[in-house]
């Protein structure tokens, strides 16, 4: 068994291996064919997490029974969204029949609600619930897990058919998500610098949210939103957007993450007010920034990028060499003296932005991997 796997950028360390796993199946197995043999069981998996489960016990499973699934979903990512969408349906000619569901684990409860309204007015001779994992500590326990293989507190599994963002369902051990530091990194540079483009490649390598405060900007104005009518003006020409607004929709956008182990902040702060801010926000969510990384680069290379970057994007303010220049200067004005800021709490880290993106990105990687 493998000490850990990373799926999405997120490491999983192991946790039950497949013999641990395979005897609990099997204990199920026994279990409900000492109850059920005299009969003809409907064994009813959900999907998809339970594919393995119920095609493991049904090797166990002694007697004569039938099969069938419905498909259930209600994780996205790694927290539980309380929405239990039906997927398919339940099988036909379950009246009179003994139903037993199989479930790869019960954590809330709420699936096994929705799983329970299905079969309600079904006319079931009976239906029982058999779940391979339970965690009994978050379990709303509204009705009686019947057979259950192992018990584990509440953290997130992956493998044996359970998945993170639809990876490791086909690990034969399940792992759990280990719990890593947060990483906060801001990328710091002028327009045009490669920031968006190298914050793409590291929110993947290291799991992180990427928040960029023009791409935020630019959705709101697409979208016609109040933030987005109020925006429009100062990015038109390139100045800077004030601060209380900004400062207010970067907050808005870190509460909205609440999986995120980390975040890259693109194009924020630009001004030491929001630094300070920033700051402040943070540690009242007992975070912080570990490191400010900037992204060097010639202003005549940059306006060469910038425009060229004008005729595909179609972005105004890159289109115009007079609008590049106000942002430039915006950037020598306000955000340049961060630099200061960030060296004076010993978080500033130049990198140079010229050359190959990949070759760019080993660089960032680089410091990052030092922290
Ligand atoms: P960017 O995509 O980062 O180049 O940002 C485009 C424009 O959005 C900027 O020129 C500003 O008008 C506005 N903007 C983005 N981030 C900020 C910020 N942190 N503070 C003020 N204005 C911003």
């Amino acid at each position: 068994m493998k000490d850990s796997v990373t799926l999405h950028g997120k490491k999983f360390t192991a946790f039950l291996s497949e013999k641990e796993i395979l005897l609990a199946v099997q204990k199920i197995a026994d279990d409900i064919a000492r109850d059920y043999k005299d009969e003809v069981p409907i064994f009813v998996g959900v999907l998809n997490g339970a594919f393995m489960f119920a095609s493991d016990f049904l090797k166990c499973y002694p007697y004569p029974c039938e099969v069938s699934f419905v498909k259930l979903s209600s994780y996205r990512g790694l927290t539980s969204t309380g929405i239990v969408e039906t997927l398919l349906d339940l099988p036909e000619q379950v009246e009179g029949r003994h139903v037993i569901i199989l479930e790869d684990i019960v954590d809330t409860g709420r699936t096994l609600q929705e799983l329970v309204h299905m079969f309600a007015n079904k006319n079931v001779k009976d239906f029982k619930i058999a779940s391979l994992f339970y965690k009994s500590e978050i379990y709303n326990g509204e009705y009686p897990i019947d057979y259950f293989g192992i018990e584990i507190p509440d953290k997130f599994i992956v493998g044996y058919g359970l998945d993170y963002r639809e990876q490791g369902r086909n690990l034969r051990n399940v792992y759990q998500l280990k719990k890593q530091p947060m990483i906060n990194l801001v990328l710091f540079g002028k327009p045009g610098a490669g920031k968006g483009t190298q914050a793409a490649f590291l929110k993947e390598r290291y799991g992180l949210k990427h928040i960029s405060t023009g791409d935020v900007f630019r959705y709101n104005i697409k979208n016609g939103t109040e933030l987005g009518k109020l925006a429009q003006s100062y990015m038109d020409k390139g100045d800077l957007v004030p601060d209380e607004v900004t400062i207010r929709m970067l907050q808005d956008e870190v509460e909205k993450a609440t999986e995120a182990s980390g975040f890259i902040f693109d194009g924020f702060p630009r001004t030491t007010a929001q630094a300070e801010a920033l700051d402040n926000f943070l540690e009242s969510k007992e975070m912080s920034i570990d490191a400010t990384i900037a992204l060097e680069a010639d202003d005549e290379v940059l306006i060469e990028r910038l425009l060229e970057r004008g005729k595909v994007s179609g972005r105004a303010d890159d289109q115009d060499a007079g609008k590049i220049r106000n942002r430039f200067e915006e950037y020598n004005a306000k955000t340049a003296p961060l630099k200061a800021y960030y060296q004076q709490q010993g978080k500033f880290h130049s990198v140079n932005g010229i050359g190959e993106i990949q070759e760019i990105t080993r660089r960032l990687s680089a410091v990052i991997d030092q922290l």
